[in-house]
């Protein structure tokens, strides 16, 4: 089965996000940016919060990831600008009482150690 990665890429999730996932890292910021996402449509909350900077952690929760992995339907990311440190994209999604609801966000991303991390959002409404 080779079933077409969340994120968007038209490629096989094997040969796209998975390895990322299972590394623990990824090779760009957009390359990390959509990792994130298709660990949000596999409730991967252990992969969003270790490649979330260190120094960001304490504001977030592996259960609050979880929760919110979990309560969402996951439709589609759209990456409509990616810089080297940041990426701005539009996740669609259906929320916990099947409301589609856009999340617009631009990502800023960090490099330590040869790793990506994420730092912080910017949100549009
Ligand atoms: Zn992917």
């Amino acid at each position: 089965m080779n079933k077409l990665c969340p994120c968007g890429s038209q490629q096989v999730l094997e040969n796209c996000c998975m390895p990322h996932l299972l590394n623990q890292s990824a090779p760009t910021a957009e390359a990390l940016m959509r990792s994130r996402y298709t660990a949000y449509t596999l409730h991967q909350a252990d992969y969003l919060y270790a490649t979330t900077l260190l120094s960001e952690r304490r504001y977030t929760s592996k259960t609050e990831i979880l929760q919110w992995a979990q309560q969402n339907k996951w439709m589609k990311l759209e990456v409509l600008e990616a810089t080297e440190k940041t990426v701005t994209f539009k996740a669609y999604y259906f929320d916990a009482l099947g409301t589609p609801q856009i999340h617009h966000e631009k990502s800023t991303f960090k490099k330590v150690q040869d790793k990506w991390y994420y730092v912080s959002g910017k949100f549009f409404s």
